[in-house]
């Protein structure tokens, strides 16, 4: 089928029923990449009601907070699952670390996306490289750079589908669900960090900020992306 077919198709659905299709045409062949944020872990369990061997990775950077790797041992033993773990390659973040040091990325915007090549977009590569499509739990309200998000997409850089189920919803839906289905939350969220990522590179965010503010917080809000999910220019 179709990326257009596709479109149109999903664009009425509802997030549970685009996860049901897609891993009922696709078994095995579709994936959640998870951040063990609030979106993802509406995703896990929205998965995992309707296929207990869904496929979840994480992107394990090296660099998370002991609270996410907390939420993802409870979510592995609520549900009795495994996550795929990827980390970064070692000599490449080896080779990182002793010609820069363990904080090079607040010396620049190019340190700091060396830093995120090393261990998340490489890694995201392997990670993907025999699936179909990818399911991510971005929003459109989340920041400037996420405004225009569709359902469905086409993921130039991998060459597969990238699938938005919640694209449309609310914050507020978001734990409306997790509390409804008492679903493992990262207590980071508790500590004022509505977007989950590594430890140096997040803070808590004050009222009235946008909910990505507190990701490189050092950096132009316009092109705050890590390179996970960066549209090619064309
Ligand atoms: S978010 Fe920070 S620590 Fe994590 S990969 Fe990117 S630059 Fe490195």
């Amino acid at each position: 089928m179709n990326i257009e077919t596709l479109k149109v198709r999903y664009q009425e659905s509802e997030a549970l029923d685009i996860l049901k299709g897609f891993l009922h045409d696709y078994p095995q062949q579709i994936v959640l990449a998870s951040s063990l944020g609030a979106e993802d872990q509406v995703l896990t369990d929205m998965m995992l009601s309707i296929e207990p061997k869904a496929r979840i990775f994480v992107l394990d950077t090296g660099r998370l907070h002991q609270e996410t790797y907390d939420v993802m041992a409870l979510t592995r033993a609520t549900y009795e699952m495994s996550y795929e773990v990827y980390f970064p390659e070692a000599k490449q973040t080896e080779a990182l670390v002793t010609s820069k040091g363990p904080n090079s990325f607040y010396d620049s915007i190019e340190n700091r996306k060396e830093c995120c090549h090393i261990r998340k977009v490489e890694p995201l590569k392997r990670a993907l490289s025999n699936c179909k499509g990818w399911i991510t739990g971005l929003r459109k309200s989340q920041s400037a750079t996420r405004s225009v998000l569709e359902k469905i997409e086409w993921d130039e850089t991998h060459h597969i589908l990238k699938i938005n189920p919640l694209a449309d919803w609310s914050e507020a839906q978001v734990w409306a669900y997790l509390k409804t289905h008492d679903v493992p939350v990262n207590r980071l969220h508790k500590l004022g960090f509505p977007s989950i990522g590594c430890a140096p590179c997040t803070r808590a965010i004050k009222p009235g900020e946008n909910v990505r503010a507190g990701r490189w917080w050092w950096e132009n809000p316009d092109g705050k992306e890590c390179g996970l999910h960066v549209k090619e220019a064309h």
